[in-house]
């Protein structure tokens, strides 16, 4: 593979930036510094970023939800990320009542052999515990698979946890390091939560799961983290009482969160009109007033990491349930969101700002999947997926997937440019476009080959 040097770029080293040169040999960052031998192959980055490729660590696609297919395929929604930065998105795998982990792990990477536009990992949710389907469990935890994801919620898709359960599952975990996923919203809560309400009106969807829904589950969780010592991520945090109870829990318990860029920039009032019920996503978005807490709360640096959930429904998958809410299947795209919406929190911080982005997007994501440093890092021996950006020119549109999917960001829009994407030590983007049209991106954890 051909050597790349970048030149003249401001370098997003690890929590500064510097003004120097990256070498770029056999697939690893081999060189930073000022004084780099010549080569042919050389990229101009005057004036423009360079951060470690983006992660994305909270992604559905290529997947059935409900009575639904989601709408993205591997190839169509990693074609998004790369083109927006992202060299590595996780996915999930969940195992099915009726089968084996490893039927659903090898379903899910026969999926994606192949299609794959960006570097693809996945998240395990095993569903049976008894004595041989843990014995499956250590052995994909043998084979790298380093992160688990549980639900205090979802009875009917057979995905529900009690706290003692996921407690019990905290410790058989702790002790090969993974790191507990868990979707933190109160099955006790949410049941009681069900009276007489309008089906036909979105506003009833959040009505059904409160914040206190999801404030009560997290409160159990930080008790099961620091009672068991296991490393937990609350995915998805939507509530300002939710984080805040995170933040102040640092110090006694191993716990880190995510929220999504749409609850930092959309709220309720979006279900006022027609397009109410493309907005239907669990958690639902809040009020205005959480919202606005949620991003001064974003803007303090108390989320670890910002994900998408993106999760794709075709519009008349979500047209044909309009009347009844509860039918209308839950879940928003955002995965081309991503970079330009959390741009925008940072922008007016200058490099301080790029360097945020760069931890939320890049070295914290990777620290939680277990890949840092191999990746989420410019430094020498790291993999070489590096983002070159730029901001300014002509504002260009949020696009958060290519599907026929609402786009929930129309009304904003984005002066952030993608100018290259190097995956691997390849070039696989210039001025946010694909240089060659064949999916470049490797799989994290090979379960089959
Ligand atoms: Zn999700």
């Amino acid at each position: 593979m051909t050597d790349i040097l970048i030149k003249n770029g401001f370098v997003c080293l690890n929590k500064k930036i510097e003004p120097c040169d990256v070498l770029i040999a056999d697939r690893k960052i081999a060189a930073i510094g000022t004084d780099m031998p010549q080569i042919d192959n050389v990229i101009d980055a005057a004036r423009s970023y360079v951060l470690p490729g983006f992660m994305d660590i909270h992604t559905h696609m290529a997947d059935r939800i409900g009575n639904y297919e989601l709408a993205d395929s591997y190839a169509s929604a990693t074609k998004l990320a790369v083109q927006n930065g992202i060299a590595t998105i996780y996915n999930f795998i969940t195992q099915s009542p009726a089968e084996t982990l490893a039927a659903a792990i090898e379903k899910a990477q026969c999926k994606a052999m192949g299609n794959t536009y960006c570097n693809v990992g996945w998240h395990l949710t095993p569903t049976t515990f008894n004595d041989a389907a843990w014995n499956e469990i250590d052995d994909w935890i043998a084979q790298g698979f380093k992160t688990f994801k549980f639900y205090t919620t979802y009875k009917d898709a057979g995905l529900y946890c009690t706290y003692d359960q996921i407690k019990h599952i905290a410790k058989r975990l702790k002790q090969f390091n993974i790191t507990l996923l868990v979707h933190c919203e109160d099955e006790y809560i949410l049941e009681q939560s069900v009276p007489q309400l309008d089906r036909t009106n979105p506003f009833s969807h959040t009505r059904m799961r409160p914040p206190s829904a999801e404030w009560t589950a997290i409160e159990q969780i930080i008790r099961i983290a620091s009672e068991t010592g296991v490393k937990i991520h609350v995915v998805h945090v939507s509530t300002a009482q939710g984080i805040e109870r995170i933040h102040a829990a640092k110090s006694t318990a191993s716990i880190t969160c995510e929220t999504a860029p749409h609850y930092l920039y959309l709220n309720e009032s979006r279900f006022q009109d027609e397009s109410g019920h493309y907005y239907l996503c669990s958690p639902p978005l809040r009020s205005e007033q959480n919202q606005q807490q949620l991003l001064q709360h974003a803007r303090n640096g108390w989320f670890d990491v910002y994900a998408t959930d993106h999760c794709p429904f075709l519009k008349q998958h979500k047209d044909a349930n309009k009347t009844d809410i509860q039918r209308v299947p839950k879940g928003i795209a955002g995965l081309g969101a991503l970079a330009p919406m959390i741009f925008e929190l940072y922008k007016q911080k200058g490099y301080a700002g790029i360097i945020d982005m760069a931890q939320k997007l890049s070295a914290n994501p990777a620290k939680i999947v277990g890949l840092y440093p191999r990746k989420g890092v410019i430094e020498v021996g790291a993999d070489a997926d590096v983002v070159i950006l730029k901001d300014g020119g002509t504002k260009r549109k949020i696009v958060s997937s290519y599907s026929d999917t609402f786009e929930p960001y129309h009304d904003f829009s984005s002066t952030l440019q993608v100018e290259y994407v190097i995956l691997d030590g390849e070039v696989v983007v210039r001025d946010g476009k694909m240089i060659s049209g064949k999916p470049k991106g490797m799989m994290i954890t090979k379960g089959f080959t």
